[in-house]
């Protein structure tokens, strides 16, 4: 694979980072992951306009222009030959010598970081056809879940404690009530009503989110933004989650409950049909 680091294409290999970097050392960085479908970019002006907004919140500086990531993302793409798969972009504040809690001092420059996944026959993961299964879990992350950090310790455990357990995924759960999906942002459906949690800063405010609830309203889909509950969820219609990755996946059952006749609901398979479509003709 030709990777990019700092300016330079790369073999894979020969991409290295100093271990004095903020991003190895104090997980001071922020990513994003753009979705590639048919060899073209899915939403990439959304999680561009993420990037720049949690570079914004977290005093980091990254010169590089819209046009630059543009021009990064299709350069790769194409030199990895990826038809499916997608994008991962991370910026670091970098380094400045020794670990130090302080911002290292204005003008140090940002490690920029981009690679390829392919995932041949991503739209077509077997997953939506049975959907998947989650636990939930205590949200026990920090509370600004609304930058797109690389802080993601407590949903790898919360990934492996669902595995453990026997099941695809995990919700976390905060004051009673679900937040998100331990990569994902999720929704229960009651008749043609969608139920999602309202955005702040406690949850990733997802650029599949977006556009879903926005093809929700035009297929006339009643949405409801606010929290619920397991036992909500529990008694809804069906469920789903969102991400870039995962377009839109059904969900069958929530902490051992079957929702409805425990096969992917109406309203997942129409709007995960509709999203895939819509995307494959936006692709950049
Ligand atoms: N919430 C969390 C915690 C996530 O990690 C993700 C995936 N990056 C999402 C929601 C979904 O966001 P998006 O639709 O932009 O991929």
């Amino acid at each position: 694979r030709t990777v990019y680091l700092n300016g330079q294409y790369l073999p894979e290999e020969e991409a290295m980072v100093s271990i004095f970097d903020r991003g190895f050392v104090m997980g001071d960085a922020v990513y994003e992951v753009t979705c590639v479908l048919d060899g073209k970019l899915i939403e990439f002006e959304g999680h561009m306009t993420r990037l720049e907004r949690s570079l914004r919140e977290l005093e980091m500086t990254c010169d590089i222009s819209r046009e630059e990531w543009l021009a990064i993302h299709r350069k790769l793409v194409e030199l990895n030959g990826v038809t499916d798969g997608g994008v991962y972009l991370q910026v670091t504040r970098g380094n400045a010598g020794d670990r130090d809690f302080h911002f290292p001092p204005a003008g140090t420059p940002a490690t920029v970081v981009l690679y390829t996944q392919s995932k041949p026959g991503l739209a077509n993961d077997p997953h939506a056809l049975t959907g998947i299964k989650v636990i939930s879990v205590p949200d026990l992350r920090w509370h600004r879940r609304d930058i797109k950090t690389v802080q993601l310790l407590w949903a790898s455990m919360a990934k492996m404690m669902a595995e453990k357990a026997g099941k695809d995924d995990a919700w976390f759960v905060e004051d009673g009530f679900v937040t998100e999906g331990s990569s994902n942002n999720c929704y229960i459906v009651k008749g043609n009503k969608i139920i999602t949690r309202n955005l702040s800063n406690d949850i990733l405010h997802g650029i599949t989110r977006g556009s879903v609830l926005k093809m929700a309203r035009e297929a006339q889909l009643e949405i409801e933004e606010r929290p619920f509950t397991i036992e909500e969820a529990q008694a809804a219609d069906e469920a789903f989650y969102t991400s870039a990755s995962a377009f839109v996946m059904p969900i069958v059952e929530v902490d051992g409950v079957s929702l409805g006749d425990g096969t992917p609901g109406r309203v997942s398979q129409r709007l995960r049909e509709i999203y895939i479509e819509e995307s494959r003709k936006v692709g950049i």
